[in-house]
């Protein structure tokens, strides 16, 4: 077939539907195997997952914040983060709702997660109540649409 006068312009890098011509029968020649999805190299070797947000009333007093250290009383609304530690695997960390340890960071993240304040669970406890509005509200006056 080579040699004929197909012409294939060369604007194009695919191989020319004639290539079938080596003697080797029934070498399987290996598909070139598509390059993997493209997705940043975790040096883990795995995807990083978000963590997830949720609001809640503590069960016990024995929780503290992650980020002032303060004991979370039995009852009181916290935050539960649960922050990806590998495939399966999640850390539980805890925030008040201190106005000071819900700031923009922790909002941008949650957001992040998200989209809208509205979408993150809260617990069945504190649905509608109060308090969740109010945490829903202080993560939404830390955000970045803040005005
Ligand atoms: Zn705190």
């Amino acid at each position: 077939m080579y040699g004929s006068s197909v012409i294939f312009p060369p604007d194009r890098c695919d191989p020319p539907p004639t290539k079938r011509q080596r003697k080797t029968k029934d070498a399987l020649v290996p598909v070139r195997t598509p390059p993997p999805p493209s997705r940043p190299a975790s040096s883990k070797g795995f995807t990083q997952k978000q963590s997830t947000y949720r609001i809640s009333a503590a069960p016990s007093g024995r929780g503290r914040c992650r980020r002032c250290r303060a004991v979370i009383g039995k009852g009181d609304t916290r935050l539960e983060i649960s922050a990806f530690v590998k495939p399966g695997r999640y850390t539980l960390l805890l925030r008040c709702t201190a106005p000071s340890c819900i700031d923009a960071r922790l909002s941008a993240a949650i957001l992040s997660v998200y989209k809208h304040i509205e979408r993150v669970p809260v617990d069945a406890a504190l649905e509608g109540s109060a308090e969740a509005h109010r945490v829903v509200h202080a993560i939404n006056c830390a955000g970045p649409d803040a005005q």
